[in-house]
Formats: C-alpha cells, structure tokens, sequence
C-alpha cells in the first residue's frame, strides 16, 4: 500500500516534537526548537503551563463530556464571562474555527430570515481570506488552492477586494446579508485592515441593516494586545468567530453575537455534540484567567512593541532578505524578498519555528507569556540563521 495510514493532506516537515516547555518544544530525539509558531497562534500560553494544566487535569477527573442536552454550569459560566468581556450577549461553543465561522454564517442568514427576508443570504467576502476548509468556509474564499476539485461549492459568498472599502460597498445589493472579514489577515499575510475599512463596514452595515461578521479565530484572544482586535479598531461587530487560542491549545472555539444578531437561532436551529463540554469550558477558563485582564494584554502590547522593533533593527543587516515588518501586537509578518516557505524550512534546521503566509510572509506567533530573553534569543538566531541562508536557485 502506498497511502500512509495519516491522510498525506499535509507536506509534514521533519519536526517530530513530543514535548513542549514554555516557549521550547522537543523532537523525538531530544532536538530543541524555539516555538514562535505557537501551533499557528494556538498556544498562546506557551507549553505545558501549569495553570491550564492543572485546569484540563482536575476537569478531566470530574468530568469530561455530557450531552448538550443537559443543563450546562460549565458553559454558562464561561459564556457569561466571555459576554462580561467582550460586545456579545451570548455564545455557542464549537470545537474548531471552522465550526465557529459555519456558526457565524448560519447565524447571519438566520437574521434576515427571522427579519422577514430571507433573500438576503449573501456574505460579502476579501480577497486572500482564511475560513477554514469546511465545504461552506473554502466557499467563502477565492483561494484556488482550498477549492480545487471541491465543486459545487455553496452560494452566497462574493468575494472582493481586502481593505478596499470603495469595494465592498459597492457589491452590496439586495441578496447581501452581511461582511465576513478578519480585521487582521493571517493566513492571507498578516495584514490589519485600516481603520478607515472597519468603521466603514460597520457604518455601512447600520445603514443597510446588514450583520458585521469578523472571523477572529487566529487574531483574537489578546493576541494582538487586545482581548478582541475589534476593540483596536474601536468597533463592534455582530457577530464574531474566536477559536485558536481560546482554548491555549485545547481544541475549541466559540461564535459570539448580540442579542439582535442571534434572534434566529433559536431551539432546535443549530448543535454540536461536543460544543462547549466541561473539559473545553475548564482550558478556556484558565486562559481566560491569564489573558483577560489590562495588565496582561498590555505585556502583549509592550512586549510586540520590542519584538518588533528588535526585528526592524535587525533587517537592514540582511536586506537581500527581509522587507519589513507588519501586523498588531504579537501577531507579526515579515515581509520577505524571497520565497518565505523555503526560509521557514531553513530555520527549522536551525531550531527556529515560524509558520509561512501568503505574499511571501513570514509570521511570528509567540506564545504571549514571553519575556526579553526570549526575543532576544528569538532575533538573534533568526539573525544568526539568516547569515548562513543562500537563496535557493530554483525559488
Ligand atoms: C485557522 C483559521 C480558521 C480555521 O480554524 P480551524 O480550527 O482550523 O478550523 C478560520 N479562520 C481563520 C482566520 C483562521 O486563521
């Protein structure tokens, strides 16, 4: 046979970690990296943190999963938390981004429909946007790569132009339902939309009735200083998917919505069997107990401030590399002038990890507790690996 026993859906590297400690993981072979990909932005608490660890051991011998069809402490307590932190009035919890995008775009369809019109099932959408790989979140995109030989895709999705705000209000018309938009791109290249782009959706969905759907699943949960990056760009939506970090490396996610947006969703229109059972509610508490509170989201503030400025200094010795750096607190992008995939194979070698994006970027994905030592250790060798890198012929 020569299909591996793991679906080959992936280009797997040679790192094989089977430990992770703080900032560091560990190879089946004792080999040390320096984990700035965080699991692409997952581990936000770094590995192993005692605090969240404790939290998912105690969960687990109390109790692990019970049906959504029984009363829910655990989640009610952590809905009410996340509704007291953020502009939402309740939530559905979900075990992926994907599932929280799906929940988020079933809820804005279920507006209109609850409104009395159900013609407006459209989703306005941007150019290079990351969903998820789900039939209805590779639908969302024009990513050619998430969609090839998925025919038919679902209808409803119009896809324009990223932070062009002349765009996106002019392919509204009377099917649209909403904007689904990341403040921040991730996948796409870690670029933040304008503040100019936000408040105009946001203007143009008061207007026009329309539901403001941010997907936050990589940009949220303080990873870019703020606990939600909206409140960066001092707007609120309707609707907003968060999974990654929220449960620091516990799979989970959560679709948050007012109470005007989520009137549709009502007894009987959506579920999961997993959604938001004890031992997801236990790890998202605990990061919640870390990350929720000024103190800690402005360390993440700060310290991305000297991670990026420690990375500016650093370009102008290795120019024939690097362009500059962009992105919001501790989600940063390099912009490089060469193909950033083969260099992030690069310093893998070097017992560095950073995780690829489109346009050539390069993401620093920190767990948020880092300190000094660690960026300096971090620039040092990403500078150290850059002296040895030849530019491969054939990229
Ligand atoms: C990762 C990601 C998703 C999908 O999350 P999964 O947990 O892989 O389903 C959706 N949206 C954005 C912005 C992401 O970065």
């Amino acid at each position: 046979m020569a299909i591996t026993p793991l679906m080959p859906v992936y280009p797997r590297c040679e790192v094989r970690p089977v430990r992770g400690e703080g900032v560091y993981l560990y190879g089946e072979n004792g080999e040390k990296y320096l984990d700035f990909a965080s699991g692409i932005a997952v581990n936000l608490l770094g590995h192993g943190h005692p605090h969240l660890t404790k939290a998912i051991q105690k969960q687990a011998e109390t109790l692990m999963h019970v049906s959504n069809l029984y009363g829910s402490p655990q989640g009610e307590a952590f809905a009410q938390r996340i509704v007291d932190n953020t502009f939402a009035d309740t939530v559905f919890f979900t075990n992926s981004g994907a599932e929280a995008v799906e929940c988020a775009i079933k809820t804005a369809r279920r507006y209109h429909h609850a409104g009395g019109n159900p013609h407006k099932h459209d989703l306005i959408t941007f150019k290079n946007a990351f969903h998820g790989r789900t039939m209805a979140t590779i639908s969302a995109t024009d990513q050619e790569k998430l969609r090839d030989g998925f025919a038919p895709l679902l209808p409803g999705f119009k896809v324009v132009e990223f932070d062009n705000l002349d765009a996106a209000l002019a392919a509204i018309d009377e099917h649209t339902a909403g904007f689904l938009v990341e403040p921040v791109q991730g996948e796409g290249g870690i670029r933040p939309a304008s503040k100019e782009f936000m408040t105009g959706l946001r203007k143009a969905c008061d207007e026009h009735d329309l539901m403001l759907v941010l997907d936050e699943v990589q940009c949220g949960v303080a990873r870019t200083g703020y606990l939600y990056a909206y409140e960066y760009y001092g707007i609120t939506p309707d609707i907003l998917a968060s999974a990654k970090g929220i449960g620091g490396g516990f799979p989970m996610g959560a679709c948050l919505a007012t109470e005007k947006a989520a009137r549709g969703m009502v007894i009987g229109t959506h579920g999961s069997t997993y959604g938001g059972n004890p031992l997801a509610m236990a790890a998202g508490e605990a990061v919640f107990d870390v990350v929720a509170n000024e103190e800690f989201l402005a360390h993440v503030r700060q310290t991305g401030e000297r991670l990026r400025s420690a990375l500016e200094q650093m370009i102008p010795n290795h120019d024939h590399l690097f362009e500059s750096v962009r992105g919001l607190g501790m989600m940063l992008g390099i912009k490089m002038k060469t193909d950033s995939r083969a260099f992030v194979n690069w310093l893998r070698s070097e017992g560095i990890l950073l995780v690829a994006a489109g346009d050539n970027v390069v993401r620093v994905l920190p767990p948020l507790t880092i300190d000094d030592g660690d960026i300096r250790e971090f620039v040092h060798g990403l500078s150290a690996a850059a002296d040895k890198y030849r530019i491969p012929e054939a990229a």
